[in-house]
């Protein structure tokens, strides 16, 4: 089959979490699908073709000598309906800062007006930051998630979308959340059954989750109903879990277990579930966890104001549980993964390190191996693809072409390289502690040029 696209130039991408593969002066074909269909190598016969042939019908990218070709960026962990207050509302402990602040936020998104205006800027704002894969917390009411599935689909932007479950009235306001848990199930399953009805193709570009908010908001009742909606319909599933002390502690008083345990009591840890946070996870977690394929959106610009712990990053990823990144918009007040995963490798360096001079160099951190920058860049992009089990956050033969050109030397970037000097893994590094969206020449999801 012929080509739709042919990007030629240098790709970077890590297979594995500790391998960074350069794909050097490749040709990268992309088919009708969106699908990279192969990668020719310069010394491959074929690439001269491919390229003559791409040329001559007007699909060549060709990138410069000082462009480079990554994965898109993956954001595991987004409260769509919180973009508004990105930035604000900082200043208080999560199970005041809800209630101040985010619970009438939230509520004002019943409005499909505020809605679509909000989601329109949001969604293009992410793109422009490179983020092609989103997982977004919707709110409470079924109409403004569809509102941003339609935004999605229009800009381009690959999404899961959940409606928010949360009927516990002891926990949440009268004015926010779902009469009962009946009400919230059927919500749900609307919820579902619409947003699939919205794409007719086989490959649908957005996802449905399962949303319960978090153990704290919900009933029994309804975390029951949902993991039976989740096994029923075939969903993806996300919630908060042991985030703060109070989170955990509530959990643990209600229910005499972690919230992994309680999770998946309730069957709502499986392979295609993430946890944001995730912070007070102990052994027993992490095992049952990476038993079930579940996974972490790590969020340390968010833990920093609100967990009073930075998550066990190595540790979890020794026992074999799935990590990504999320950028959890507003706990955090960035809209960029890349600043997502350079905060992921100061929390580690301090976790691993230590923060208080007060004590001996060798009492002060933990002493486990700090996140290395492939490692964090794995995060951002194949960590997070399979978090999700989906086809992207690699460029590979057969993945959805979902990239980015990073293109060093643009005005105002950071990003400055010396190509006479710099060996590729040199240029690598740079790229993962210094690209920023001043530094994204194009996007493309899906074959789909964005930018
Ligand atoms: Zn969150």
């Amino acid at each position: 089959m012929e080509p739709e696209l042919v990007v030629l130039g240098t790709g970077f991408h890590t297979p594995s979490r500790d391998r960074l593969e350069v794909l050097a002066n490749c040709a990268f074909t992309v088919d009708g699908k969106g699908r990279i269909s192969g990668i020719v190598p310069s010394d491959d016969p074929r690439q001269g073709e491919i390229v003559t042939g791409a040329e001559a019908r007007g699909i060549l990218h060709r990138l410069p000598a000082d462009a480079w070709l990554i994965p898109g960026l993956v954001d595991l962990h987004i409260h769509a309906p919180q973009w508004p207050q990105l930035g604000n509302a900082l200043d208080e402990p999560l199970e005041v800062w809800l209630q101040k602040y985010t619970f009438p936020l939230e509520a004002r998104f019943a409005d499909p007006d505020f809605a679509r205006e909000i989601y329109d800027d949001m969604v293009r704002t992410l793109v422009a930051q490179g983020t092609t894969t989103a997982l977004y917390f919707g709110s409470v009411h079924r109409e403004p998630n569809l509102i941003l599935a339609e935004v999605c689909l229009r800009h381009g932007q690959r999404a899961l979308i959940g409606k928010v479950a949360m009927d516990d009235a002891e926990t949440c306001p009268d004015y926010y959340r779902d009469a009962d848990a009946a009400t919230a199930l059927a919500e749900t399953r609307a919820f579902i059954a619409e947003l699939r009805a919205m794409q007719h193709g086989l490959d649908p570009l957005v996802l449905p989750v399962i949303t319960p908010r978090f153990i704290p908001s919900c009933t029994d009742a309804l975390l029951a109903g949902l993991g039976e909606i989740a096994r029923e319909m075939d969903c993806h599933i996300q919630t908060h879990a042991s985030e703060s002390d109070w989170a955990a502690g509530y959990v643990l008083h209600r229910l005499g277990c972690s919230d992994c345990t309680a999770l998946d009591r309730f069957g709502l840890l499986t392979e295609r579930t993430v946890l944001a946070h995730a912070n007070f996870i102990d052994s027993t977690d992490m095992a049952l966890m990476a038993r079930r394929g579940a996974a972490v959106a790590h969020c340390p610009m968010s833990n920093a104001y609100f967990a009073n712990a930075v998550f066990p990053l190595r540790r979890a990823l020794d026992a074999g549980v799935e990590v990504g990144l999320g950028t959890d918009i507003s706990g955090g007040f960035s809209p960029s993964i890349f600043d997502g995963l350079r905060h992921a490798l100061m929390a580690s360096r301090h976790l691993g390190r230590g923060t208080d001079p007060s004590l001996a160099p060798e009492g002060r951190g933990t002493g486990e191996t700090p996140l290395s920058t492939v490692e964090a860049f794995w995060l951002a992009t194949a960590g997070g693809a399979d978090a999700l089990s989906l086809p992207v956050g690699r460029l590979a033969q057969g993945q959805c072409f979902d990239a980015l050109v990073i293109h060093a030397n643009r005005p105002g970037s950071g990003l400055r390289t010396f190509v006479d000097q710099d060996r590729p893994e040199k240029v690598f590094e740079k790229l993962v502690l210094t690209a920023d969206r001043t530094a994204i020449s194009d996007i493309w999801v899906n074959g789909r040029k964005l930018i």
